[in-house]
């Protein structure tokens, strides 16, 4: 008979260098953070702006807490929403181009519901095999017939398009890919979309405030936001909040109104975090330096870590996975970072196939913090860590 034993699949997790603790900070995110008492430098957070702990954005949301107090009491369809959450729906559709956007609680609650809402029995989803998990989690909550294309492989995926014309079809599809820090060829895809009466999912959590101006990917290679095209971002990466959103056709907002379940039984985020990612937008509007000095961070690395002979291929943006050959190796080299002063998590199976180190910059990185860290990871390759 079958038994309970989670102390087995521990130590199982142990042998197999797999497991995984949480690793709590003190204090704020950003450059400079506190993890197990002490201060290192941070490559390991999503915050690509340094906007999690900006002294306009903190202003806002304390702002707002006095005027709308703290929590929301209620999902969005209740008495949750407030004129905040509208005016932020309004300015994402107006930063994309897109008819209507419809907030989520977060990018996980984004792609489960609509995913889930879109997708029916008579569905065939085509899913990128890099996919992050929350689209997978999307697709098998959704009726619909999953069907993986080889990771961005647009020959691959037209071939079973073709094979799969009697039902409806949607192409869903990370636009930067979460671990390697890739760009999906979005031009080809949604010339595969148009072709091929497709609907397009787009997963803008890592390009919403990196690429295009902030705007995303479409915006990045001049691609008009079509009819077809649904996207889905988060405001917790780049724009230092909280929540997401998808944007697109007003049908398909309304219709998620109706129909996608993490919205319907959910509180709504409450307005100071509302507030904070409507601040957040603006700031990214008017202050463009913010997002240059990303991209300048992420070359002064980039050519560094090329400079000392390792291979930063696939990436192409802020994210930039420094790959090793089992999870002992994931894991040490981790540790040897924290050692001399840097923070950059392992990352191994389930989330990954192949262990690395996942290094991502930020625009409040200082030159002397990159110099710093190459200085180290040369060492570290010294040493046989990678
Ligand atoms: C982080 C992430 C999500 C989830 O967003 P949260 O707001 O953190 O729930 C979804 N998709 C991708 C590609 C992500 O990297």
């Amino acid at each position: 008979m079958a038994k309970w034993d989670f102390e087995g699949y521990i130590s199982e997790l142990k042998r197999l260098g797999l497991y995984r603790r949480i690793n709590d900070r003190e204090g704020s995110q950003g450059r400079i953070v506190k993890v197990r008492g002490v201060e290192v430098v941070n490559f390991s957070s999503n915050d690509y702006l340094g906007l999690c702990n900006d002294s306009d954005l903190k202003e806002r949301a304390a702002e707002v807490v006095r005027t709308h107090g703290t929590g929301a009491g209620a999902s969005r369809l209740l008495s949750g929403g407030t004129e905040l959450h509208r005016e932020l729906e309004e300015i994402i559709s107006e930063f994309k181009g897109t008819e209507k956007t419809v907030l989520f609680n977060s990018g996980y609650a984004a792609n489960t519901g609509a995913i889930a809402a879109i997708c029916d029995m008579d569905t065939v989803i085509f899913s990128d095999e890099l996919n992050h998990a929350s689209i997978i989690d999307g697709c098998r909550l959704s009726r619909g017939d999953v069907i993986i294309y080889r990771h961005a492989d647009t020959a691959h995926l037209r071939k079973l398009i073709k094979d799969n014309l009697d039902r409806k079809r949607i192409i869903i599809t990370d636009s930067v890919f979460s671990m390697d820090g890739d760009i999906a060829p979005v031009q080809d895809l949604v010339g595969l979309a148009g072709e091929y009466d497709c609907l397009l999912y787009l997963d803008e959590a890592h390009s919403t405030g990196v690429l295009g101006d902030g705007r995303g990917v479409l915006h990045h290679y001049n691609i008009k936001p079509e009819p077809f095209i649904i996207q889905m971002g988060t405001l917790s990466k780049a724009l230092g909040s909280v929540g997401a959103f998808v944007t697109g056709r007003a049908e398909i907002a309304d219709f998620l109104i109706n129909r996608a379940r993490s919205l319907i039984y959910s509180t709504a985020l409450p307005a100071h975090d509302i507030a904070v990612s409507i601040e957040a937008i603006r700031k990214i509007q008017r202050d463009r330096e913010r997002i240059k000095r990303l991209w300048q961070n992420r070359e002064h690395l980039v050519s560094g870590l090329k400079e000392l002979g390792i291979d930063t291929t696939p990436s192409e943006t802020p994210i930039v996975p420094l790959i090793v050959p089992d999870n002992e190796r994931a894991i040490r080299l981790s540790d040897f970072l924290f050692e001399k002063g840097f923070y950059a998590p392992p990352v191994r199976m389930p989330t990954v196939k192949i262990p690395r180190v996942r290094l991502t910059v930020s625009a409040v990185h200082e030159d002397e913090d990159i110099r710093g860290l190459l200085a180290v990871i040369s060492e570290a390759k010294a040493c046989g860590l990678l």
